[in-house]
């Protein structure tokens, strides 16, 4: 064998089933949002591999009963650029509870699908992220730009503890690389509806529902009338869903209920109809008489809109694609948030979606495709090289 040879035999590349292999350690790692003791055992395993590559690493405690935050940041003088550089976001949560790997979500393959609880919504993006930094640093390669990866505790119920914190490191810099899951066929995401949470609660007057019922207001009545009233405010041609997906209410059958509360979920396209609609919500007077109504909430995650500098980040990454004969798409606005969301709003460059290719987020089938693997880590390896 010649020198030659010899030096391609050994040259790093990047190989799916080590990637596999990587991501299973990760999914084998349980850690449901609500629960910091778990994630923070997925913290300690990332943290541990990012400090074998030799990062600067920042850990912050959670709070409110989540996990911590961590960063991981490229050190001075390891890019040849200096100033903002790029930020990329992964959440370590996920929605299933703990046992589901020996249940309905065991870890396994069939064929191109590998299952498991979060490999999809979104511990191959995570781990394709780290896989991409340390073939860089395999091949001897360094970033244009300085890199920080920001580890997120509790992304699946909204990023309350760390929305602060994703918004203050997307200001340091000029893009933001967000792994969450790729779509079917090669897509990534350049854009999401805005998300508003809003309760309402209604408070009546109880009274015997046989003695007394003319003294009584009903608050399931008021809240009953406000449903049919919010749920026409749907408008597929606008791009607005509005979805009431919990109610609480009553105290007995034979009572008139005093109290009915719902939660509001709602889907905006653009900033302005995230204003409009917020405006509306809070403005909700009562319909029924004798009846007290409260609106609290707002918008949870502003819209993420495709403007130029997004459409320009996208064009880089179809580019890193066709070097490897592949075409890169973005889905049409998606209803999904993401942490996406709030550096997009930032106007930051934001490309999502560039995790593993699969299907069934939140769900029981919850898969990713083996086949995308090594694309998906090549175009996030590039897009760290080349970016600048
Ligand atoms: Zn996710």
């Amino acid at each position: 064998m010649t020198m030659a040879a010899e030096r391609m035999k050994n040259e790093p590349r990047i190989e799916p089933k080590e990637i596999l292999e990587g991501i299973v350690e990760w999914i084998e790692i349980e850690s449901p949002s609500h629960d910091a003791k778990a994630v923070n055992v997925m913290v300690d395993k990332v943290e541990g591999q990012f400090r074998d590559l030799g990062l600067d690493l920042e850990r912050t405690p959670g709070r409110d009963g989540f996990g911590d935050i961590l960063e991981a940041k490229t050190p001075a003088g390891w890019s040849t650029g200096q100033g903002k550089g790029i930020l990329v976001l992964a959440h370590l949560d996920t929605v299933h509870p703990l046992g589901m790997k020996e249940k309905e979500l065991k870890i396994r393959r069939e064929g191109d699908s590998v299952f498991g609880p979060g490999i999809y919504d979104m511990k191959s993006g995570g781990y394709i992220a780290y896989y991409a930094l340390r073939h860089l640093i395999r091949q001897g390669k360094k970033t244009r730009l300085p890199v920080t990866f920001l580890f997120i505790p509790e992304e699946e119920v909204g990023s309350p503890t760390s929305r602060a914190r994703i918004e203050e490191a997307a200001k340091g810099h000029k893009y933001a690389l967000v792994m969450e899951p790729g779509r079917d066929g090669d897509k990534v995401v350049t854009s999401r509806k805005g998300v508003g949470r809003f309760t309402l609660t209604a408070r009546g007057r109880a009274a015997h529902a046989g003695v007394r019922h003319e003294d009584g207001r009903s608050a399931i009545l008021e809240i009953a009338r406000q449903i049919v009233r919010i749920e026409e405010k749907t408008d597929y041609a606008r791009g607005i869903t509005c979805n009431v997906g919990l109610i609480r209410g009553g105290s007995g059958v034979n009572v008139t209920p005093a109290e009915c509360s719902i939660d509001v979920d709602l889907r905006v396209p653009s900033m302005q109809l995230a204003e409009e609609m917020t405006h509306w919500f809070l403005n909700l007077e009562p319909i029924g008489k004798e009846v007290e109504l409260i609106v609290e909430g707002g918008m949870n995650r502003p819209p993420y809109q495709k403007d130029a500098g997004i459409t320009d980040l996208f064009q880089k990454a179809q580019a890193i694609y066709r070097e490897i004969g592949k075409e890169l798409n973005d889905v049409p606005l998606t209803g999904g948030g993401s942490d996406g969301n709030f550096t997009a709003a930032l106007g930051i460059p934001t490309l999502d979606g560039l995790g593993a290719d699969g299907k069934g987020a939140h769900a029981v089938t919850e898969q990713i495709y083996y086949s995308s693997l090594e694309p998906r880590t090549y175009l996030c390896a590039r897009l760290l090289e080349t970016l600048e």
